[in-house]
């Protein structure tokens, strides 16, 4: 139901959505959550927002919501109390970590929590369960990401801000869909438009709402970026745009990256890309002899077998005109979810450790056992399965224990039918706030505090850390997911080390596992964090500040001795390598894992829409949202659509080689006449006709493990019923 009362009360929190981590207002009447407005002193979106949070009242006060925990009895779930559910997770993983060892258990978790749920599940699993299987669906989003920044800069992180954008004159956003996905983005960058001397250029296989705003618009075929990335790179040499001194002071690897883009005349990368080669000179030309010139990209770069070497193809192109640590220039990539940064920082991928420390590193497994108190050797050496081999064991019968906390494998998982069959051989437990695809299979559903009703921080793309708040209580028996982590790990006899009374404790114990790291946020609290958001590095005291501040710092009201954040990382050019030079990358072009052709003869690209959200968990439970969607679509180019005899309007079938979805046609010249486009929010519990993912491949790159989740060979079938 929509409430329609007024608010009594208005209090600052963070959106729960897109990357963005626009700041929001909770507006409260008695107890319940009833409208929701843009926080107007918040930086990264100074009050505007896009139409997903309006949806919250309804969602959060759904009676779809999971109040108790649930205990699967054959095909039924029966309510538990806390204290059986509990018992059962630590007799469960007792008994499997008995049988099969640490490795046989997995935690699957999502960029949906918390960094304080983030931090309380790393330490668990890694420091009492003793197992590194910890993955996060953001290996699904912005993996690539992480593996290109820190190869070429050697640490993670965003180096731009969202105020570049303004002092940017050539903005080029590859592979993003900015305007529906990141829509107070995409504002900023429209703003910036209406100068004339700054152009936009669009990198993209579909005509969306993005590219109609380009200056200029490249529609490549579906993995030919690298092909475009080097020509670009071999006119900015041949036409002097090279920052030479830049260059030469700054980076290394530079003769090898050039060499490879030599081979790549514009003529050549026109021909693969299905573009004018004139348009690859004029690219390069934009956003070689802007002053200041941003790149931002997304899944259509990430979600790539080779979206590593994508990601550095990007920052070479930054590096060779030394648009890095620049007021309006550098290479910024846009987080998918809200807190996907803060999956990152505390751990929350395979191969990582709190801090931005590595699984691998022995010293930083000795930095963290000895924070934790737990004997040298409990965090194994060996990184664990990222989420597609996770899966894999899940189903192979290697993984027998699976916790899975706010996503919804079922649905967003490539290869759905092997996924779902992994997910009927473990022994799961699926803790989240709605029912969804997943819990329908789990053995132990846990109901989880939602956004609102619980508090604790989350890191946006620019590197800014906010806090979301507790405004209303939680239904039923729900706890927030750091309290269910908490609670099994008390079971499990390790109680007193994790005795936080509320989540700033498990902050202040966080922070200071950053203390000195390339993320450093142990000039944070939460105390803090209600004065306003900060980006980090954000030392404790202002004198341990390393690199001078970038650009225009925003001072929020902090004391004299505060670190005021980092806007801007690299303005000094030192790098976070051993010989402190950013490292070029050669970067050969390789096309899609899967090629179209013979009975699959498109290629299915995947993505969202405007105002739905992940897999509808929340926001198909918003009436306002829902209003104006017909369920599940798929782009047509006309030519393809004649093909198959497929009509505008009607149901048709995508097959691939794993399987099969329905969806209705939607015929139009957005699309490539090779490449045709689904939305991957529609799951099983709203269709009934398969989700696109029955259709996509698992097949990952070699060094991020990230899916190549845009590229899956299919056709389309025109089908009698409708
Ligand atoms: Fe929320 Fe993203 Fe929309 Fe901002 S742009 S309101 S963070 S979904």
């Amino acid at each position: 139901d929509v409430d329609k009362r007024q608010p009594e009360r208005w209090t600052r929190s963070t959106c729960p959505y897109c990357g963005v981590g626009c700041g929001v207002e909770a507006g409260t009447s008695g107890g319940r959550l009833v409208a929701i407005r843009g926080d107007k002193k918040h930086p990264a979106n100074f009050g505007k927002l896009c139409p997903k949070p309006a949806g919250l009242p309804e969602a959060v006060h759904h009676p779809d919501r999971l109040t108790h925990p649930l205990r699967r009895h054959g095909d039924d779930f029966a309510r538990v109390s806390w204290d059986e559910a509990f018992e059962e997770i630590a007799v469960h993983l007792g008994g499997v970590l008995e049988e099969g060892g640490p490795e046989a258990a997995a935690f699957y978790i999502s960029g949906q929590l918390l960094t304080e749920d983030y931090y309380a599940v790393n330490k668990l699993a890694r420091g009492f369960v003793g197992t590194n299987n910890v993955d996060s669906n953001s290996r699904l989003c912005m993996s690539s990401a992480v593996a290109g920044y820190a190869g070429a800069f050697g640490a993670d992180g965003p180096p731009a801000a969202y105020s570049d954008i303004s002092h940017s004159e050539c903005i080029v956003l590859w592979g993003s869909n900015t305007a529906d996905c990141h829509p107070v983005t995409f504002d900023r960058v429209k703003r910036r438009k209406k100068d004339p001397k700054v152009s936009v250029v669009v990198v993209d296989p579909r005509r969306t709402p993005t590219a109609a705003v380009a200056d200029l618009f490249l529609p490549v075929r579906p993995g030919t970026d690298l092909a475009l990335a080097n020509a670009m790179l071999r006119v900015i040499l041949d036409e002097g745009l090279l920052d030479r001194r830049f260059v030469e002071r700054h980076t290394s690897g530079f003769e090898a990256a050039a060499e490879v883009a030599a081979e790549w005349t514009p003529r050549r990368a026109a021909r693969v890309c299905g573009i004018e080669a004139e348009d690859v000179v004029e690219a390069a030309r934009r956003f070689g002899e802007a002053k200041a010139a941003l790149i931002l990209w997304t899944m259509g770069v990430n979600q790539s077998t080779v979206g590593t070497l994508k990601n550095r193809a990007i920052i070479n192109l930054c590096l060779a005109t030394g648009n890095v640590g620049k007021v309006g220039g550098g290479p910024f990539s846009l987080t998918g979810q809200p807190n996907a940064m803060g999956g990152r920082e505390t751990g929350g991928l395979a191969h990582l450790l709190p801090g931005y420390r590595k699984i691998e590193d022995p010293n930083h497994r000795l930095e963290v056992e000895e924070a934790w108190g737990v004997e040298p050797g409990t965090i194994p050496a060996k990184p664990g399965l990222p989420a597609t081999e996770l899966f894999r064991a899940v189903d192979n019968g290697g993984v027998e224990f699976l916790w899975v906390a706010a996503t919804n494998p079922a649905v967003s998982m490539p290869d759905l039918a092997r996924t779902r069959r992994g997910l009927r051989n473990a022994f799961v437990v699926v803790q989240d706030a709605y029912p969804t695809e997943t819990t329908r299979l789990a053995d132990l559903v846990l109901p989880v505090a939602g956004w609102g009703e619980k508090s604790g921080t989350m890191t946006n793309s620019e590197r800014r850390v906010s806090l979301v708040e507790k405004v209303v209580e939680a239904p039923g028996e729900a706890l927030a997911d750091w309290e269910i982590f908490a609670g099994v790990a008390r079971k499990m006899g390790f109680g007193g080390d994790f005795a936080w009374k509320d989540p700033s404790e498990v902050y202040e114990e966080y922070r200071e596992l950053t203390r000195g790291r390339p993320m450093d946020v142990t000039g944070l609290s939460h105390e803090r964090l209600r004065r306003g958001p900060v980006q980090w590095p954000v030392p404790e005291r202002i004198e341990h500040a390393e690199r001078p501040f970038g650009g225009i710092v925003r001072m929020w009201d902090r004391t004299e001795d505060e670190h005021p954040g980092t806007p801007r990382l690299y303005v000094d050019s030192k790098f976070d390598t051993p010989d402190r030079r950013a490292r070029f990358e050669p970067t050969p072009h390789e096309g899609l894992h899967e090629p179209p052709g013979g009975e699959y003869p498109l290629v299915l690209s995947t993505g969202r829409v405007k105002n739905q959200w992940h897999t509808m968990t929340r926001t198909g439970r918003s009436e306002k949202l829902m209003k104006g969607l017909d369920g599940p679509f798929v782009e047509v180019h006309p030519e393809a659509a004649g093909e198959a005899g497929v009509e505008n309007g009607r149901l048709v079938r995508v097959v691939s080689a794993r399987g099969e979805f329905l969806a209705r046609a939607l015929v139009t010249e957005s699309v490539e006449p090779g490449t045709i486009f689904a939305p991957f929010h529609w799951g099983d519990l709203w269709t009934g006709g398969g989700s696109v993912n029955e259709a996509t491949h698992d097949a990952a790159d070699p060094v991020s493990h990230q899916p190549e989740l845009k590229g899956a060979a299919v056709r389309v079938e025109a089908i009698g019923e409708q």
